[in-house]
């Protein structure tokens, strides 16, 4: 992927041409997107407001420590498949929810992520340790992994640094039991960001599962221009274009808040008549979101304001 990403983009011809079809992409986004995906202040109390575990959907399951901060449980017929697990004091917390839900922290045997940042992968070391999971990403977010954020291009502060065990490449199937997942590489957000797909299957229909790694521009870094991270306004036009394409029914995610979890979970626990989590549209209109908010920034950045 590094090639073809590399070899893509003049990068003045490409911003230039970006920023003149953002334009009418903003406008045209504008007269649909509907939703308003801001990250809760670091105060707010969204932040750490806990969640029971349950079954979104075909044995897979929340058991997050927080609504803001999912991970999910993918039950297999040879165990199970464990992805994000947020900060490391949060750790005890995921594997109370996965004991709630009756099964065995023992029987996790892969570790995934979304993307390695701080909330995502900071207790992989320490799952690890506690499951015997195998690590798997890709090479990009393995290398932050390891570094326990060291390695990584922004300088939020490091974590216990992880091991890991099998290096993943775009669209390389991970296979356990019966579940098979897809990684999509998404850069831009992470080097090493990946959307994850998988087919489940609810009332005898099969659905397109997705649990999006992140779109969403990193506050108080530069977009255009980053010293660490040059290739990335290219990186996110790519996976914007990726995921456009993507089919997608049930729709998942690195935050709660990217796709209603709350709201969502609650409708589901008082018996809607359709999983609320199957929603295709919603999906939609995220990408059409951060896709707005990126063309925004690099139109800003492009006119001198680094903000
Ligand atoms: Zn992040």
């Amino acid at each position: 992927m590094s090639i073809m990403l590399h070899c893509l983009f003049p990068s003045r011809a490409f911003l230039r041409r970006t920023i003149v079809t953002g334009c009418l992409t903003i406008i045209c986004n504008a007269a649909v997107a509907e939703v308003e995906l801001i990250s809760p202040a670091a105060d707010d109390p969204q932040r750490t407001e806990p969640a029971e575990p349950f079954e979104i959907i075909d044995g897979i399951y929340f058991v997050g420590a927080r609504i803001h901060l999912p991970s999910y449980l993918f039950t297999t017929s040879e165990g199970h498949i464990l992805m994000d697990t947020a900060f490391d004091e949060n750790v005890s917390e995921i594997v109370e929810n996965i004991e709630k839900l009756g099964f065995d922290p023992d029987d996790v045997k892969l570790l995934l992520s979304s993307h390695a940042h701080h909330d995502h992968v900071g207790g992989h070391a320490n799952m690890r340790e506690i499951t015997g999971a195998i690590t798997v990403a890709s090479a990009a977010d393995a290398d932050v992994i390891e570094s326990g954020g060291a390695t990584d291009f922004r300088d939020t502060g490091l974590w216990p640094a992880g091991t890991v065990d099998r290096i993943i490449k775009d669209g390389e199937q991970v296979k356990l039991g019966d579940r098979v997942l897809t990684p999509h590489f998404t850069p831009g957000h992470t080097k090493g960001c990946t959307t994850w797909t998988t087919v489940v299957e609810e009332d005898g229909k099969q659905y397109n599962l997705v649990v999006l790694g992140g779109l969403n521009v990193n506050r108080n870094e530069p977009l255009v221009g980053h010293p660490k991270y040059p290739d990335m306004p290219q990186h996110f036009a790519w996976s914007f274009a990726r995921l456009k394409v993507l089919p997608v029914d049930v729709y998942l995610g690195a935050h709660g808040y990217w796709y209603g979890l709350k709201e969502k979970r609650a409708q589901l626990l008082a018996g809607a008549d359709t999983n609320p989590f199957i929603d295709p549209q919603g999906y939609q209109d995220a990408i059409r979101f951060w896709e707005n908010a990126y063309l925004e920034r690099l139109m800003n950045e492009s006119h001198g304001d680094t903000k």
